[in-house]
């Protein structure tokens, strides 16, 4: 292993790598050298990102893609092998909020928030296993939540969804670590994103109590899960397989 960060020649997939945490990964992994495929829905976007990725260098093509639909899911990892000719990392990071209390939520709501957040993570693992097979192996990296481990009045389907995402790493884990496969859970903290900008706005207090909790006194940024995706996507982390790796400031580690 002379080089265990090195992702030359490697390609990745990140849904939602338009923006957020799903670009600081992106960025990361471009900086290492792999080559990227974006997926999100939005073109404008999807748009600024591929320029930020380009920006260093990254070979880089952005899908509008709805990862909710299987079809979708199998075409994004068609046009990553139709382009690169590969896929060896994927990146499940896609992921949506609806903030009320449990008995306010419609059936159509639930669905909508598992469908994003963990349906679309199994679809796309599913969608690329062939590929990560004939690559003779790959790297799946699942994108939890602090909600994964604790619960929320106002986060009934999110939090189920992201207790899922770990539950789901580790049994792809078992299934697929003799194909050479390692799938692991990232569990961001409080960042600041899209995604927390309204939920701010929407919990009272929330932005006082994340800084008073974070042992690091500040809400992480998309900038702190490029490292984090760097070793989960290369040969540095061949023996971490099945793991649920907070990434927090130590939030989930105070009392
Ligand atoms: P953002 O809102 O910035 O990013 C969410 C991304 O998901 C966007 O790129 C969006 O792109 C994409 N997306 C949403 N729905 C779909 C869909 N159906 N198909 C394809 N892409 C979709 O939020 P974050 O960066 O904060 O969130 C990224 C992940 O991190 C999520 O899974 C979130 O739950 C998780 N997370 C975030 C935390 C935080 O504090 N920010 C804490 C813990 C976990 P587009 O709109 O173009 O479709």
């Amino acid at each position: 292993m002379s080089k265990p960060f090195d992702l030359g020649g490697r390609v990745a997939i990140v849904t939602g790598g338009n923006g957020g945490i799903g670009l600081g990964m992106a960025q990361g992994l471009a900086r290492a050298g792999a080559a990227l495929v974006i997926a999100g829905r939005n073109a404008n976007k999807n748009a600024a990102a591929v320029k930020a990725l380009q920006a260093l260098g990254a070979k880089v093509a952005a899908i509008e893609a709805d990862v909710t639909q299987q079809a979708a899911c199998r075409a994004l990892v068609e046009a990553a092998l139709a382009q690169f000719g590969r896929v060896d990392i994927l990146v499940n990071n896609a992921g949506i909020n609806i903030r009320k209390q449990p008995q306010d939520y419609t059936p159509e709501e639930w669905k909508s928030v598992l469908d994003t957040n963990l349906t679309s993570a199994f679809l796309c693992s599913q969608a690329a296993y062939p590929a990560m097979l004939k690559a003779g192996g790959g790297k799946i990296i699942n994108i939890g939540s602090m909600l994964s481990i604790f619960g929320a009045a106002f986060a009934g389907p999110y939090g189920a969804s992201k207790g899922g995402m770990v539950q789901l790493s580790k049994s792809l884990a078992c299934a697929w670590a003799k194909d050479n496969i390692q799938v692991n859970a990232v569990l961001p903290g409080w960042i600041d994103t899209e995604l927390t900008r309204a939920a701010r706005k929407e919990v009272t207090g929330l932005h006082e109590r994340v800084l008073a909790r974070t042992p690091a006194g500040r809400w992480g940024g998309p900038a702190d899960f490029a490292g984090i995706a760097v070793f989960l996507a290369s040969s540095a982390s061949d023996f971490v397989t099945g793991a649920a790796i907070p990434v927090d400031g130590g939030y989930s580690s105070q009392a």
